[in-house]
């Protein structure tokens, strides 16, 4: 392993987070609720996806029954998230996850895909129930923000100053899409992927790159 690498490095992991959440076409839901919760780990040093991941699904308590739209856009079924387990009992869950795999005492952060998952929608979703969020939640890396300019999609045209979604970092990087996109566990792992092209090819993801939610 490249010592430089190790040095340069502010964090030993990278979480991957994507939420999927209750919608529905052209509305907007008075409390938009996470219906799927997954999180991929991303070895930074060793520059490996781990096999062990976190994965729930949240059954929804404001709007329980999921519109067509939603089953249709996430690939998520109303079984699913009836046999889920609440977001409370998830977050819970999450932090057992962290510590029983040593990540807690380690350096990590989470990465997401846009501003939606830590900026937005946990929050708005924590306040109207009332539910503490812990403190680990509170920063990630926008990867759509720090993602090099140099691995813009060709298609993208001069003087769109639109910043990437994650099927444009993928062509840009010559990776497939696997999986069905807008799957939490499918986009989580595309989304890992493009953070790992990304440490290969020497990015840094870095401590000041780190956006806070105010909550
Ligand atoms: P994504 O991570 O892009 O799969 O999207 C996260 C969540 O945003 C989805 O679970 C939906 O709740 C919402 N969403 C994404 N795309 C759309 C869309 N085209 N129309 C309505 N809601 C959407
Ligand atoms: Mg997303
Ligand atoms: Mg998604």
């Amino acid at each position: 392993m490249d010592q430089k690498n190790q040095i340069n490095n502010d964090f030993d992991y990278l979480l991957i987070l994507d939420f999927e959440a209750t919608c529905e076409k052209n509305v907007k839901l008075e409390c938009q609720e996470i219906i799927e919760f997954p999180v991929v780990v991303l070895d930074v040093k060793n520059q490996q996806i781990l096999d062990v991941f976190f994965h729930h699904y949240i059954k929804p308590s404001v709007n329980p029954k999921l519109t067509a739209f939603c089953t249709e856009l996430t690939g998520i079924k109303q079984e699913q998230v009836d046999n889920g387990i609440s977001l409370q009992e998830a977050l819970a869950q999450l932090t057992l996850f962290l510590e029983q795999n040593k990540l807690i005492g380690s350096s990590f952060t989470f990465i997401t895909c846009g501003d939606f998952d830590l900026g937005n929608c946990l929050r708005r979703e924590a306040l109207y129930k009332k539910i503490e969020i812990p403190q680990y939640l509170k920063n990630y890396i926008n990867i759509k923000k720090v993602f090099p300019k140099q691995y813009y999609p060709k298609q993208k045209k001069e003087g769109d100053n639109r910043l990437p979604d994650m099927v444009g970092m993928l062509q840009g990087l010559n990776l497939k899409l696997d999986g069905h996109h807008h799957s939490g566990i499918d986009d989580s792992k595309n989304i890992a992927k493009i953070a790992l092209t990304l440490l290969q090819k020497g990015f840094k993801f870095n401590k000041n790159m780190r956006a806070f939610s105010n909550y």
